[in-house]
Formats: C-alpha cells, structure tokens, sequence
C-alpha cells in the first residue's frame, strides 16, 4: 500500500491552520503503521521529575512550534519527507500518578513500535522517558549513545533510594544491559554538582564524559570528530536534552544550568551525525510552563528536524544495503 506522507503545505493551507501533528505530518495509529519508516511519537510524561515539573505538556507545544517546519532542510537541500515514510504516530500512553506503570507503559508501546521496523523520534517528556525506549531500541543488543545535556543523567538514586527519576535514565540502562557505555558520550556537562558520583560512576564504566568547556575549547566540528569516532558505524541512539542549551535560548526546561550551548552551535552538533547508523532519538526536557513564548519548544521542534533529516539517511541507507 503505497501511501502520501507528505506534510501540508503552508503554501496550500497557512501553517497557523488545521490540527497540530508534528511537523504537519498525517497522524497514523501504531498498529497501522507498517508502511512507516521513522514515527514521530509524543511522550508526554514526567514522572521522573525532581525538581520543576512540566514536560508532560511538551509535546502538544513542540507539535504546534513543529508547524514551523517547511518541507527541506536549508544546509542539506534535501527534505526528509521525500528520503522515506514519516508519520505522527501520536503520544504513548501515560500514567502521571504511578512512575512503574508509566514507565511500563512507555515501554510496551516502544517495543511494539520498533518490532514493526519503525525507527523512533520522540518529544518527551523528561528523561526518564530514554529508559523505556532504550529498552525498547536495545532489547536485542546495547546499542551507543550521543548524548547532549548538561546533566550525565548517572546517579544511582534519589530520595534514599529512588531509582527511576529523570537523574538515573542511563545508570538504570547500562544496568540493564540496552546501553553500551564505551560506545557512549555525554556532551555539553556544566553546572554545580550534589557529588561526583554519577561521573564516578561513568568514568568506571568507560563513559566519555565532556563538560562545556572542553567542547568549547575543541569547538562544534571537534565534539563531533570525536562523537564519530567513538561510536563509528554502529547502531547509535541520539539524546538531547533541551537544557543542553543556554537558558538565554531555552528557558523553558526543569534544570536549567547557564553557560550552555548557543540554538546555532546545537545546530551545528547535530549536523555532525550525518552518516552515522542512526537507530533511535529523542528531544526531551521542553517544559512548556516555564516559557509561554513557546521559543523553547520552537528551538525543540527545529532540533528534531535536524535529527529527522540525518536519521531519514540513515534509515534509506539500510534500505539499500
Ligand atoms: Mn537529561
Ligand atoms: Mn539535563
């Protein structure tokens, strides 16, 4: 069944108009997906959330930001609508008062989604919601990360004890086996710390971690050099958070931390994973209440067109092989 994915036009229809999906995409429901080579999934959760809550309402404000988006991308002059199928395949399912079932519940919509060979694109949500994907995405081997945050998202726990927040995503997924953590980077780390342990925990384990001022010092296409190399031609999942920019940019985040990347230089970071065997990415930690303007979720929505156009290559180049 041969179907049209395009998005609509603001040529044809003004893109102030019409119902939100992202990126003006057709909404598909999962279990008629099949044709669908890389879904745009909303996780509207924060369930792991320590400190200012609000990403749950990230995805209904980056799906409106996401109208936004034309067709090609300016740098590559390509579109990625035209590279393979990419649909709005809505939000998962979510629980905002019980953190095990949300999270059960994230991750059984995730595995559906990948067993039907659709790649994910997800808008959290906080980032916890990388766990259930990662298992997901890594149930069948630990795949490598590029990771953009100002945060490891290492510690062990929180509240004495607490082991799922939005601080332990990628602790939890090395522990479980659906993360490689010598094939993984952490980009753009900054802020004042409660203790080193979470890059105690990641230098153990061979965690490539890179505060701001290294990657400042290397510049954008030397993190990436870098990024590239590490994870080489394997599958590789890509997790940004929002706070990984500057607040003067992104205000509208739960941690936010300044002296953080400019919208330009996350631009240019993600450019640099062209080429790379792309399995899975997500842009997490938009938090609408904190930023009515609805730039921060502007700046989300563009980054995941940034991260669509790569993945939509590396999704035609398995095609062919
Ligand atoms: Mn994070
Ligand atoms: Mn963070």
């Amino acid at each position: 069944m041969a179907r049209d994915f395009q998005p609509v036009s603001g040529m044809e229809t003004p893109r102030f108009a019409g119902i939100a999906t992202f990126m003006r995409l057709p909404h598909i429901r999962p279990e008629e997906a099949d044709d669908v080579d890389i879904g745009i999934i909303g996780v509207p959760w924060d369930g792991g959330t320590t400190n200012r809550p609000g990403p749950r309402h990230g995805p209904r404000q980056i799906r409106d930001m996401s109208a936004m988006t034309r067709h090609k991308h300016h740098v590559y002059r390509f579109s990625p609508f035209e590279t393979c199928n990419v649909a709005d395949l809505g939000d998962t399912p979510s629980n905002p008062v019980d953190v095990d079932d949300g999270l059960r519940r994230i991750e059984t919509f995730y595995k559906d989604i990948v067993g039907r060979g659709i790649v994910p694109l997800s808008a959290g949500g906080d980032h916890l919601v990388s766990l259930p994907i990662l298992r997901a995405v890594g149930e069948k081997a630990p795949v490598g990360m590029i990771h953009f945050d100002a945060h490891t998202d290492l510690y062990d726990g929180y509240f004495e004890g607490f082991k799922f927040t939005h601080g332990t995503p990628f602790r939890r997924a090395i522990e479980e086996g659906v993360l490689d953590p010598k094939k993984t980077i952490q980009i753009g780390l900054r802020g004042s710390a409660y203790d080193f342990t979470d890059r105690e925990y990641g230098e153990k384990m061979g965690v490539r971690l890179m505060d701001m001022e290294e990657a400042v010092e290397l510049g954008m296409d030397g993190v990436m050099q870098e990024a590239r190399a590490l994870v080489g031609d394997d599958p590789t999942y890509v997790s940004f958070d929002i706070d990984c920019i500057d607040p003067a940019f992104a205000p509208g985040t739960g941690t936010p931390e300044v002296g953080g990347f400019t919208t330009r230089e996350a631009q240019a970071l993600l450019r640099g994973l062209r080429g790379l065997n792309i399995v899975g990415a997500d842009v997490v930690e938009v938090s609408p209440p904190f930023d009515p303007s609805g730039y921060t979720a502007l700046a989300g929505a563009t980054m995941m067109f940034e991260l669509l156009c790569v993945m939509s290559e590396a999704v035609a180049r398995r095609k062919d092989a």
